[in-house]
């Protein structure tokens, strides 16, 4: 008999291998050192190892951590200040964003990734300037993370319509130093846990200069360039303006869109756009939800996935769509593609679940790690419970429903389990590595300070929000 950490006997895993789910009966895995060394019959798996700790199943489902491809949890802080309004980022967000400080910003991350762990998201995509904080959270906590650091010329200020975005190199220099010295600090630490990527804001935010240089010092750390892109009419006004191409074609032309490429949103995308971008490589990861509520725009998945493209979900940030949580994510990019298209088969949920595990994982370039539940891979596994209203009855005969049931009826609350290389996260629902309490005190503390503070510049606004507060519908 082989000593090992961890055993796990189940009734039912979905390892997510091969084109499919990936289902398995009576299955279990074997981990040790953070890696599962066999995925076997229990039966078989029973004869071959005794481990240090045994978790029987069999009322609950395991499959690979969800992957959260693009988010903002700094942002977390802000969660429901810029719904339902059009002009989100002047009107929704300004009062708010500008009286965040760096201590906030952490404090909005340590909220976020609280939230989606507990959700059974163990790999975190976060995107942003000022990123040590969340960096160090992510490592402290034993989950995995995939952070781009966000590089940016274009200095922060009020922009008329129609004046181009002012570049100035030592914002540029100092991002680029802040993405470096991020990249130093923590890629790769705990045997490639975490990853550092580099993050151009969007082709309109740098200049062409800087995008050569990024991509050359990306090039040599073997990492990806980690990007929004065609995400909205300011964007492609500030192309047409200054090279007179939007996003894709303009980057294409540079030779930048490749395997080590991610483009972001890419809300605006037409066929002929995405079919270049997945001829290249690149992978496109989407956020149904937060460009649903912030644009009223479905993003072009299915056109990059027709394309022969790899497509991944993403959250993006609480003040957008409210939420962490990948069951929402999943849920809504099935059915608002459903929607535009006008056709029920159109994103199946075996589909969408795919693109936030395996798929996810091949845009992020971490499927070598996890994504699925194959020998070799790092062990972050979920346990989902079966007996909760949502999950119930679960039909074996004459198919299976746990499918369907995860992607339109299960919320997260349905997530037991969930671990890391291993290492447990959560168990019985409950955070073992950090303090949800401690948390959301933190976060009540700033966001008194916040609102407090935003009063002025909101009233001098006087947005839609305002509107709203003042006619008793807030
Ligand atoms: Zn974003």
């Amino acid at each position: 008999m082989k000593k090992i950490d961890l055993l796990i006997f189940t009734k039912h895993m979905y390892t997510m291998e091969g084109e499919g789910v990936g289902y398995l009966a009576d299955c279990g895995v074997a981990v040790d050192g953070g890696k599962i060394v066999a995925v076997a019959s229990n039966e078989e798996l029973k004869k071959e190892y005794t481990a240090e700790k045994t978790i029987d199943a069999p009322d609950k489902v395991l499959m690979p951590g969800f992957i959260d491809g693009h988010m903002h949890t700094g942002h977390g802080v802000l969660r429901g200040v810029a719904q339902d309004i059009n002009s989100w980022m002047m009107e929704g967000m300004a009062p708010f964003e500008a009286q965040r400080s760096s201590e906030a910003k952490t404090c909005g991350s340590k909220l976020a990734i609280a939230e989606t762990v507990l959700n059974g998201t163990t790999t975190i995509g976060d995107d942003g300037l000022d990123m040590d904080g969340a960096c160090q959270f992510i490592y402290d906590i034993g989950v995995r993370g995939n952070v781009s650091v966000r590089i940016r010329e274009a200095l922060q200020r009020a922009y008329k319509a129609g004046e181009l975005y002012e570049y100035d190199e030592n914002f540029g220099k100092t991002t680029l130093n802040e993405c470096l010295a991020i990249y130093d600090k923590y890629n790769d630490l705990d045997d490639g846990r975490i990853k550092i990527r580099f993050g151009p804001q969007g082709p309109d935010f740098v200049s062409a200069e800087m995008l050569k240089k990024v991509k050359t010092l990306a090039r040599e750390r073997n990492t990806k360039i980690h990007m929004h892109l065609e995400q909205g009419s300011r964007e492609a006004k500030q192309m047409e303006m200054r090279y007179g191409m939007h996003g894709i074609p303009w980057l294409d032309s540079m030779g930048y869109l490749d395997s080590d490429f991610i483009g972001i949103h890419l809300t605006d995308a037409t066929k002929e756009k995405v079919e270049i971008m997945a001829s290249r490589g690149a992978g496109m990861i989407l956020c149904s939800s937060s460009i649903g509520v912030i644009d009223g725009i479905v993003p072009p998945a299915k056109l990059f996935q027709d394309a022969g493209g790899t497509v991944g979900l993403g959250s993006d940030q609480a003040p957008g769509n409210n939420c962490h949580n990948m069951f929402n994510e999943m849920k809504l990019t099935a059915i608002l593609n459903k929607v535009r298209y006008a056709d029920s088969e159109v994103m199946p949920a075996w589909k969408v679940v795919r693109m936030a595990t395996i798929e996810n994982a091949r845009v992020l370039g971490i499927d070598d790690a996890v994504g699925s539940i194959r020998e070799g891979k790092d062990a972050d596994l979920i346990l989902i419970d079966l007996k909760q209203p949502t999950l119930a009855p679960l039909y074996m005969k004459p198919m299976r429903n746990f499918i369907p049931n995860l992607v339109y009826s299960a919320r997260g609350h349905e997530v037991d389990t969930v671990m890391v290389k291993g290492r447990i996260l959560v168990e019985n629902k409950k955070a073992v590595t950090f303090h949800v309490e401690e948390i959301l005190e933190e976060a009540q503390r700033f966001a008194d300070d916040i609102g407090e503070r935003a009063v002025p510049q909101f009233n001098e606004i006087n947005g839609k929000n305002a509107l709203y507060m003042r006619e008793g519908k807030l």
